[in-house]
């Protein structure tokens, strides 16, 4: 099962989610976005730790939220030609 992380889930102001089929995939990409973004040369324990904790199964299916829009079939106005 693909397994996901946000920053967020962590207590950070960020928007960063990443998603991988396998785990070690992941971390790496958490791993390089540390870097990047946070500046975290190396993940330390106690972070580590969080990561660990907020990874998530991701669903094998994307969830499509389709919003419904009532479609008014209501027919534009004409206005009648007067004679
Ligand atoms: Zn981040």
């Amino acid at each position: 099962m693909a397994k996901k992380f946000a920053c967020r889930d962590i207590g950070l102001e960020c928007d960063f989610e990443a998603e991988s089929e396998s785990r070690e995939e992941l971390m790496q990409k958490i791993a390089e976005h540390a870097k990047s973004a946070h500046g975290m040369e190396q993940i330390d324990e106690a972070t580590m730790a969080k990561v660990e904790a907020a990874i998530k199964d991701a669903p094998a299916e994307e969830e499509e939220e389709e919003e419904e829009e009532a479609a008014s079939a209501a027919a534009p106005e004409q206005a009648e030609d007067e004679q």
